[in-house]
């Protein structure tokens, strides 16, 4: 069984806390794209964890987790977040961590870049996490980047590094600013022993796959923040699709069995970019689905936008998807709201309008709402559908029929166990 678990709405929707627990029964988990701006929130038995680069399957001793050619790495970054994890007792080694060879290495000079441009673009900035994901997506593209099997012999990659820091400079002195080479190279050479986990993931994949073990791709973001199909510009850098996930992990010739797209609840949006169902004017909604939903971005802290569920934006997102069916998360996070809006539509030029537009139209439509009774009763512990209250069911139902895509997991809550099977 291969399946896919990605992202329906602008990230953040629990794919982390539905990998960790879905993996149970998987042998591999697989991170196919993005960096370390993604923050995958895991809470288990074992603790609480943000992972940025590891797949979240990392937490299970019998999981082996790769990251795939299709992920930009920072080595500094995950020699921290290795050690994070190590001193919680967690197991890292090359047997559990296989880091493939064809991986992209993001230099300290892209997250320098990537700092400088959304500092001149002042109040026109992306909302860029600034850790040099868009810069050195774009050096990969120029193939001026440096890879994870370069680390083998540093003294074979230098000239070329040198060559590559060069041509940054020229850059980096438009904006005042500049980076060393040797600094460069002795950086690489500080962190080549991750070579360790290096290997070729798609030759261990495709083995994995003939030896009939289960592999689980895990996506970063969603789909709205997908480079090819999302809101652009103010996308990610990478393709956060399922349909990507056999390239980015290095084995085209495999086929995603199940694409279960995890969607959230309600909206959140980290970052800038249109945001139609933003609950700008009903400042209640926004405290109550920030506070109890804990909106704040696991990567930067930064407070999430929040809104209303959007029927539109959702029912794109599973289409880029192809998801087959859904786990729809943070029900629980509803509770205790009166009425629930839920954006059924959008109007653009004076006209309702049901499916998703151009990106820069996004700007003029205004959200269509329908309102859902709430519900007081804590969920939180609830274990099957039919225990949940009837309003609570109601606005389950109302949204799988809205969005023609089967709900097969609820989840009420963070951790492992706070799960409906619908
Ligand atoms: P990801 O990037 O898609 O993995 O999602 P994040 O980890 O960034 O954000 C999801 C947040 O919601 C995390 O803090 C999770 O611990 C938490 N979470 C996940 N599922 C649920 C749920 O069903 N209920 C509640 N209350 N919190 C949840
Ligand atoms: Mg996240």
């Amino acid at each position: 069984m291969k399946t896919a678990v990605v992202g329906i709405n602008w990230g953040d929707e629990g794919k982390g806390r539905m990998v960790d627990l879905l993996s149970e029964k998987f042998d591999v988990v697989v991170r196919y794209q993005g960096g370390n701006n993604a923050g995958h929130t895991v809470v288990n038995e074992r603790g609480k964890f943000v992972l940025n680069l590891l797949p979240s399957g990392i937490l299970r001793p019998e999981v082996v987790c790769v990251m795939g050619n299709g992920m930009v790495v920072d080595l500094e970054h995950l020699d921290g977040e290795i050690a994070r994890l190590k001193a919680a007792g967690i197991t890292i080694t090359p047997e559990n961590l296989k880091i493939s060879d064809k991986a992209v290495i993001c230099m300290p000079y892209n997250k320098l870049q990537d700092v400088v441009e959304e500092d001149r673009l002042k109040d026109k900035k992306f909302g860029s996490t600034r850790r040099g994901i868009g810069p050195i997506y774009a050096d990969k593209y120029m193939k001026k980047a440096m890879r994870m099997g370069d680390l083998k012999d540093l003294g074979r990659a230098k000239q070329r590094l040198y060559d590559i820091v060069e041509w940054k400079n020229l850059t980096l002195k438009a904006y005042n600013s500049e980076v060393n080479p040797d600094d460069m190279f002795k950086w690489l050479e500080k962190y080549s022993y991750l070579y360790n986990f290096v290997c070729d993931t798609g030759e261990y994949l495709l083995n994995a796959s003939k030896n009939g073990k289960n592999i689980m791709f895990e996506a970063q973001l969603g789909a709205l923040r997908d480079i090819d199909l999302g809101i652009y510009p103010y996308t990610s850098s990478s393709n956060a699709i399922a349909a990507y996930a056999p390239i980015g992990a290095g084995v085209p010739s495999l086929k995603v069995d199940v694409s279960l797209g995890i969607m959230k609840a309600y909206s959140t949006c980290v970052g800038e970019g249109p945001f139609v169902c933003e609950a700008l004017d009903d400042i209640a909604l926004q405290e109550h689905l920030r506070n109890v939903g804990g909106e704040y971005g696991a990567a930067t802290g930064r407070p999430r936008r929040v809104g209303a569920f959007d029927v539109v934006a959702s029912r794109y997102g599973i289409l880029a998807q192809g998801a087959d069916e859904i786990a729809l998360t943070k029900l629980d996070v509803l509770t205790g709201l009166e009425k629930i809006p839920v954006c059924v539509a959008y109007e653009l030029n004076g006209k309702r309008i049901t499916t998703f537009p151009y990106s820069t139209e996004l700007n003029d439509c205004k959200p269509i709402y329908e309102y859902f009774d709430g519900w007081t009763e804590d969920i939180s512990g609830v274990k099957s559908f039919d225990e949940l209250p009837e309003a609570a069911r109601k606005y389950v139902n109302y949204i799988e029929k809205a969005t023609e895509c089967k709900i097969k997991y609820i989840s009420v809550g963070a951790e492992r166990e706070q799960y409906i099977v619908k």
